[in-house]
């Protein structure tokens, strides 16, 4: 058995966004994530990522919960009933942003996309990540402004040239470079939400998130996620990043594609042992 440091327990998450179906990727990672959980005798929570106001809706929501329960995924809800959401997390979103903005560890960026666009001399030839460009920082002051913090975007200062590395506990070493195969990113946007990196990052540590299991599209993020980490001063999960995956012609499954929901196959008349068996067999392939 792989030999995990979970500190007293293993603790896991699923991690839905609820704006669009649940495809089978989704399914792919989330079956791993109860797998791993039970494995390791451990809980796994339910949180819906809902903070993209204009994108998600209750609806898909609901959906989602009932492609759970039809695929038998089960969550651990002694914490507070029923799912997480993130939606109702906001004030502990605007205490890590001031911690971070404490530490001058993130800035206000002002500019427009137009703007930013207009600048920018780099994209990763490794990420195909667009770097933001440098000369672009620290340019907006924030006391001139006059405006609550939470209603002006915020970026991270990524430190330049260092290595971000972590071990995968599917495939291994990753070794990214800050500046190199991403630059500064949002952490706050003025709409008054946090981005998807910090809202994960809070949410993993309270908690106690002590594995994330998610899609390897995600690699990325989590080099992001990394250094929020370092700068709060808080210890790393383990991360165990799924392969994607692929429609018949090799191309990556995305939620605006409808036809590959689980929805869609069940009113085709699939029935659950039936996807189930596909996803395993499917994962066999590819997980060895
Ligand atoms: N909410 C993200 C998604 O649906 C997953 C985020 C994560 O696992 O960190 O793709």
């Amino acid at each position: 058995m792989e030999n995990l440091n979970h500190g007293p327990a293993y603790v896991g998450r699923y991690a839905p966004t609820p704006s669009g179906l649940m495809h089978l990727g989704h399914l792919s990672t989330f079956w791993k994530a109860q797998e791993r959980a039970r494995q390791f005798s451990g809980s796994i929570f339910l949180r819906i990522e809902d903070i993209d106001r204009e994108r998600c809706n209750s609806e898909f929501e609901e959906k989602i919960i009932e492609d759970f329960a039809w695929l038998g995924l089960e969550w651990d809800s002694s914490a507070g009933g029923g799912p997480v959401r993130q939606s109702n997390r906001l004030g502990l979103y605007q205490l890590y942003l001031l911690k971070l903005i404490k530490k001058d560890a993130v800035y206000p960026c002002e500019l427009s996309r137009k703007e930013i666009q207009k600048a920018v001399v780099a994209t990763s030839p490794s990420t195909s990540e667009v770097i933001f460009p440098n000369s672009l920082r620290d340019l907006t002051n924030a006391a001139k402004h006059q405006r609550s913090p939470f209603s002006m975007n915020w970026r991270f200062r990524v430190p330049d040239g260092e290595q971000v590395g972590f071990t995968d506990r599917r495939s291994g070493e990753h070794r990214y470079i800050a500046g190199h195969d991403f630059g500064d990113f949002l952490v706050w946007r003025r709409s008054g939400w946090p981005s998807y990196e910090l809202a994960v990052v809070v949410d993993d540590i309270e908690m106690s998130v002590s594995e994330v299991v998610r899609g390897e599209d995600l690699m990325i993020s989590t080099s992001r996620q990394i250094l929020l980490y370092d700068s709060l001063k808080k210890e790393l999960p383990a991360f165990y990043h799924c392969p994607l995956v692929k429609d018949k012609n090799g191309v990556r499954l995305a939620k605006s594609f409808d036809s590959e929901s689980l929805q869609a196959y069940r009113s085709r008349g699939w029935s659950r042992e039936r996807l189930l068996c596909q996803i395993r067999e499917w994962a066999e392939l590819e997980y060895s």
